[in-house]
């Protein structure tokens, strides 16, 4: 018998090792096989009677488990994935389980059930009598209470005496945990009865759920319309059918409130995968999930790769946020992934959203996906009342001048909104201070010198910072280009808005929420954010981190600083990036009955249609004058696209590659290529990189033409040259 394994490593092959003739082992479990000199732990694929290799077999080492830890679904969805993406299946199996398949070789000191001897020389006495109270201590855990070279001479001695004995083990393996539970959440008081709409989808889905079958609803509901409400009670139905949920969140970190709200109700069944986990930890997560002990999963887009054993139900929260799609490794698309998952486990999917994106509503436009929709707010509050602030025409009118942040009306509403005693909330999607130094003379600015980006500033810490690559160097006040004193800070960021608020309101209590902040522990994220629930902020500034899914009952006030920063972007969906950004922005105001919120955007040019929609909530609206676009210009949801971007170090030899490719692209029927050409941000961390576009002119050609090309493109590149697939791209740049 021989097996076909596959291990994490980025290569396109299976690899085929020999199975023990007894041996009886079901695909999916974990194993252990030699890779040259070292050994790896991987995925056992599919046996077979043959080998599928002409070269020297080896024996596989070890069965690591006696289950399998993918099942057959998730294993079709691996190959799936592979497939679609176009991606070795080994970078899948990496990106499906970070880290469960590294391999460890960890060492375990076990006591030998011998009582200690009175001979015992003294100082070997404590350490004896630990290990006789534990029992078994890893190596790690005594190195950390014990020098490492007294610690092996100790045990050496212990060894010789035979009192304890070495095992060797595969990390993860013996660790375990028991499921943490967070003592600081007391369970709710009892749901809320729905409103009449609510009930109404709710039925519905519930209906479905009854069915066991595949069914995905859309589920279009305006912020704080009850759509959480929804998910929760779902969530309960498919525990009493006995089968489990897994509800992706875009990002983890940034949703602590929802979290909460989940572990009220569902406490003991629940697992939450964050970062914080550890690799043992996690693990640990996915065996309750294939042993059916933990019934009810959250976590962002990866946690889709969990091995359920009876999925059925899948709500993704947010749909529309691209933090869905993975950029880097294999680049798939969660809120995707969950559509294919869902299939296979016959599951209900519910995708939920205040702003859907283009594709789940040309999804549910063609009958695919059950629309369902919320239009009033679930506490019978209003929506807030949403202006625009023409920045342009309040400097021509010299009300403000060109680079203030704060226009004449957002600083009188400012002053309102404190004075009488409620809070405010300014959204401004750029950290730093500056996004670029210029020079006043020669209008030099100054440029990372491995990206082609502007270093932006970063004023409390004295840099200039590529947010791009990480590289850093000091502030310079002289011109690099004509050594003049010249330069000044160019352009809008949170830390200057930060700065210019605590001159005009010298009183209030401001926090700032963006990624430095945050991730250089100057500000804990969920105790900032629950300070600011409970009225012990006035004011709170913060990037897209702030935009999405909390609830502040005290939130009155929401200023855009400037719309443009989202708008701007080169690439087709930023008007609807904005559109839905705003949207969910506005959507924090007035949250509770009784208290309209306001919402100010400030922008260059109000009369865009992205920014007109947000003015009066319209949804529709907006979507039909996108759709419009995107059907003329042939873009996604009309058209698949596909992104092949190469990169290389040498600029002369990528550039070569890019004309040889060129030169040996075929022609497709109804698929177009467009390129290569030099990527909009050509060099990045020193390497130049281009791009080519795929689209399909008719639906389904897409990935005819993408296996075509993808044994040409391995077969003309070198080494050096690195090549990335992107289907259904969301970064351009
Ligand atoms: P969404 O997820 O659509 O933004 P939520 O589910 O968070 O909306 O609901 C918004 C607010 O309304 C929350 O404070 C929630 O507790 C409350 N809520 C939801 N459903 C009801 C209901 N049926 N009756 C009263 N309050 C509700
Ligand atoms: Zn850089």
């Amino acid at each position: 018998m021989f097996a076909q394994v596959a291990l994490p490593i980025p290569l396109r092959s299976l690899f085929t090792y020999s199975l023990p003739p007894d041996c009886c082992a079901a695909p999916g479990t974990l194993v252990l096989v030699p890779v040259g000199k070292t050994r790896q732990v991987g995925i056992l694929w599919t046996i077979t009677a043959q080998p599928a290799y002409s070269g020297e077999i080896r024996p596989i080492v070890e069965l690591l488990e006696e289950r399998p830890l993918l099942n057959d679904e998730l294993r079709h969805l691996l190959e799936w994935i592979a497939h679609y993406y176009l991606a070795p299946i080994g970078s899948v199996l990496a990106a499906a389980m970070p880290g469960h398949l590294r391999f460890q070789k960890r060492r375990r000191v076990c006591w030998n059930n011998l009582p200690i001897p009175e001979k015992l020389p003294a100082p070997l006495l404590p350490l004896a009598q630990w290990l006789q109270q534990k029992k078994a201590l890893s190596e790690e855990t005594l190195a950390g209470k014990i020098a490492r070279p007294l610690l092996k001479q100790q045990l050496q001695q212990l060894l010789r005496l035979d009192l304890i004995r070495l095992e060797e083990h595969w990390h993860g393996r013996q660790e375990s945990s028991a499921s943490e539970s967070n003592p600081n959440i007391l369970p709710s008081a009892d749901p809320p009865n729905l409103t009449a709409e609510q009930a109404q989808q709710a039925q519905i889905i519930e209906e479905a759920l009854q069915q066991r079958c595949y069914h995905p609803f859309l589920l279009h509901g305006i912020t704080g319309s009850g759509k959480t409400e929804l998910y929760l009670r779902a969530v309960e139905q498919v525990l009493l059918l006995g089968r489990q949920a897994l509800l992706l969140v875009p990002e983890i970190a940034l949703t602590p409130q929802l979290i909460e709200r989940y572990q009220a109700r569902f406490q003991a069944t629940l697992a939450v995968f964050h970062s914080r986990l550890s690799e043992a930890q996690r693990f640990n997560f996915w065996q309750q999930i294939r042993d059916g002990r933990a019934r009810v999963v959250i976590g962002a887009r990866s946690a889709i790769f969990a091995p359920f054993a009876d999925l059925g139900l899948i709500v993704v929260d947010e749909e529309h946020d691209s933090s869905y799609k993975q950029e880097g490794g294999v680049p798939y698309q969660g809120r995707d992934m969950a559509v294919v998952r869902a299939r296979q486990a016959k599951a209900v999917l519910i995708l939920g959203s205040a702003t859907p994106s283009l594709e789940s509503l040309a999804n549910a436009r063609h009958g695919r996906y059950t629309l369902l929709t919320l239009t009033q707010r679930a506490t019978g509050a209003n929506l807030p009342s949403v202006e625009m602030v023409h920045t342009a025409e309040a400097i021509r009118q010299q009300q403000m001048r060109f680079g203030d942040l704060l226009s004449p009306t957002l600083r009188q509403a400012l002053l309102d909104t404190l004075a009488a005693g409620q809070q405010a909330l300014l959204f401004l999607n750029r950290r730093g201070f500056a996004p670029s130094l210029l020079c006043r003379r020669c209008g030099h600015a100054i440029q990372c010198p491995h990206c082609s980006v502007t270093l932006t500033l970063h004023k409390a810490k004295q840099l200039l910072l590529c947010h791009y690559c990480d590289f850093r160097q000091n502030l310079q006040d002289v011109c690099p280009a004509c050594g003049q004193l010249s330069l000044f800070a160019f352009g809008p960021g949170t830390e200057r808005l930060h700065e210019e608020l605590s001159h005009f309101l010298p009183n209030a209590r401001i926090a700032r929420l963006d990624r430095d902040t945050v991730s250089s522990g100057l500000l804990d994220l969920e105790n900032t954010l629950r300070a600011f629930r409970d009225g012990q902020l006035d004011l709170l500034i913060g990037t897209q981190m702030v935009a999405k899914g909390h609830h502040f009952p005290g939130l009155a006030l929401v200023g855009v600083v400037q719309a443009e920063t989202t708008l701007c972007q080169p690439d087709f969906r930023a008007a609807e990036r904005t559109f839905q950004l705003l949207t969910q922005v506005a959507g924090r105001a007035g949250r509770e009955e009784g208290s309209p919120g306001r919402v100010l955007v400030q922008s260059f040019d109000p009369s865009h249609y992205a920014l007109q929609a947000v003015l009066s909530h319209d949804v529709h609206g907006f979507v039909n004058t996108e759709m419009a676009y995107r059907q003329e210009a042939g873009y996604p949801p009309f058209h698949r696209l596909a992104m092949l971007r190469f990169s290389c170090a040498a600029l002369q030899e990528g550039n070569d590659f890019s004309d040889l490719l060129k030169a040996h692209l075929p022609s497709f029927d109804q698929v177009q290529l467009l390129g290569p050409a030099p990527a909009p941000l050509f060099k990045l961390r020193n390497c130049y990189r281009w791009q080519l576009l795929i689209k399909e002119l008719k639906t389904g050609q897409l990935h005819r033409a993408l296996h075509a090309l993808l044994p040409l493109v391995l077969s003309l590149a070198n080494p050096r040259i690195r090549l990335d697939w992107d289907v259904d791209p969301y970064s351009f740049v």
